[in-house]
């Protein structure tokens, strides 16, 4: 026998990690399932499909990706300049600057998880230093600092449903002597579940504390979902301390291809290219997402799918409140998800009543939304997508029989209901 041993061998942090786990480890992707749980977007990537059809493989002009398929025995392009500059394109829009960004200012990761844990191991010390977070949150980068064996200090979100910043509560931590091991605040705006633009001006106080030598991490994934002239990307061009973290996963629609980016200062953008693996980004997705940036072929289709999508956003805003058993809504609606609570038959926000509700939506109705009743200030609470027009009506009925179902009051169904006073659903 060898003298390994896994339980000493490897480090201790990452023996206690927890395996990722999401909605759809429980309810598998059968086809049929309706997917509201992980905030993709349902109208499809911002891709024509007549462009696609047609023969992309050989001539750069084709109207589609140009996928050169020819080419791929060849490393990708490690320094992504024609991506970065699409970026820059679509974030200079000079609503908060003059100043203007370029491809200096970028990092181009696999997804912008990279991005997360790239600048945790660029300024983190393991076993030393910590990160700052707020939660009710996005559980990354929690995840990645554990990985990176990097601590963890939480100042929670005002309560909901604004969920902004405690500025004066962060600016006393970062003063603190437990500040002086934190190197990085995550924010997250539109928040994750939160749904919620953080004001600028709140950003803008953490970012001119007056002491505190580190970086803020704003986290804007759902940005364009916002309202125009939300993003504060090219502040990076003013505050040396900004990080902007973007995505193609949301509004975008193209999760699947994983390209995500750091709008940063130049300073910190190079130390972000250097610590990098040299070719993280495939051809294939730089192809895939310089279509999508493109104003004249993808961008626009984005644009039409997120507006597609806010007015299925509206009808949720409208109908779901007519449901009995559905709360209030928590959070904002800055987003492509709304977090709405589940109401006990006393008409209180309840855990078991949400937990119930999600468990029967998937199991019996096809429809996966998320639980976030654990999380900080999101008592009986579920975050659900906004789907398709035809997604978003299934849903609608199927949550409503399903609270009926699970607070007992539906008539005329004693079967039902005698199953669920044995199995302890209803109040
Ligand atoms: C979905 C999401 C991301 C996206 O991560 P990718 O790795 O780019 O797919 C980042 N941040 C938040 C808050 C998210 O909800």
């Amino acid at each position: 026998m060898p003298a390994f041993n896994i339980e000493t061998c490897a480090r201790p942090n990452i023996l206690a990690l927890e395996p990722y786990r999401c909605a759809r480890d429980d309810y598998k992707d059968d086809g049929t399932n309706i997917l509201l749980d992980a905030n993709e977007n349902a109208y499809g990537p911002a891709i024509n499909h007549t462009d696609v059809t047609q023969d992309t493989t050989t001539t750069s002009s084709a109207p589609g990706p140009s996928l050169d398929f020819l080419t791929l025995h060849r490393y990708p392009d490690p320094h992504q300049h024609d991506l970065k500059q699409l970026l820059c394109n679509l974030r200079n829009t000079h609503a908060h600057t003059p100043k203007t960004l370029t491809p200096e200012h970028l990092f181009v990761g696999v997804g912008s998880d990279e991005a997360i844990d790239a600048l945790l191991r660029c300024f983190c010390i393991p076993g030393r230093d910590r990160i700052l977070t707020c939660p009710p949150t996005y559980g990354m980068y929690s995840v990645s600092a554990q990985v990176n064996d990097v601590g963890l200090v939480k100042v929670p979100l005002l309560p909901a449903p604004e969920f902004q910043l405690d500025v004066d509560a962060i600016s006393q931590t970062l003063s603190s002597e437990e500040g002086k091991t934190i190197k990085l605040v995550y924010l997250c705006s539109p928040g994750n579940p939160t749904g919620s633009l953080l004001s600028k001006s709140s950003v803008e106080k953490i970012l001119a504390h007056p002491t505190w030598n580190g970086v803020v991490v704003l986290d804007e994934a759902y940005i364009d979902f916002a309202p125009e002239d939300a993003s504060l990307a090219e502040l990076v061009t003013e505050y040396p301390n900004l990080v902007v973290l973007q995505t193609l996963s949301k509004a975008f629609g193209l999760a699947g291809i994983r390209l995500g980016a750091a709008f940063a200062s130049p300073e910190v953008a190079r130390l972000l290219n250097a610590l990098k693996a040299p070719y993280n980004v495939s051809s294939p997705t730089v192809a895939i997402a310089s279509y999508a940036l493109d104003p004249k072929r993808g961008l626009n289709m984005m644009r039409e799918n997120v507006s597609k999508l806010m007015t299925q956003r509206d009808r949720l805003l409208e109908e779901l409140p007519k449901i009995p058993g559905v709360g209030r809504l928590r959070g904002g609606k800055e987003s492509n998800f709304l977090l709405y609570e589940m109401l006990d038959t006393q008409g209180r926000p309840d855990n078991v009543t949400a937990l119930a509700v999600y468990e029967r939506l998937a199991e019996e109705k096809g429809v996966v939304v998320r639980f976030r009743g654990k999380e900080h200030g999101c008592e009986g609470c579920l975050r659900v997508t906004v789907g398709t027009e035809e997604e978003v009506g299934r849903f609608l009925e199927a949550l409503r029989r399903t609270l009926e179902e699970v607070r007992g009051v539906k008539a005329g169904k004693d079967e039902e209901r005698r199953e669920e006073a044995a199995s302890g659903v209803v109040a």
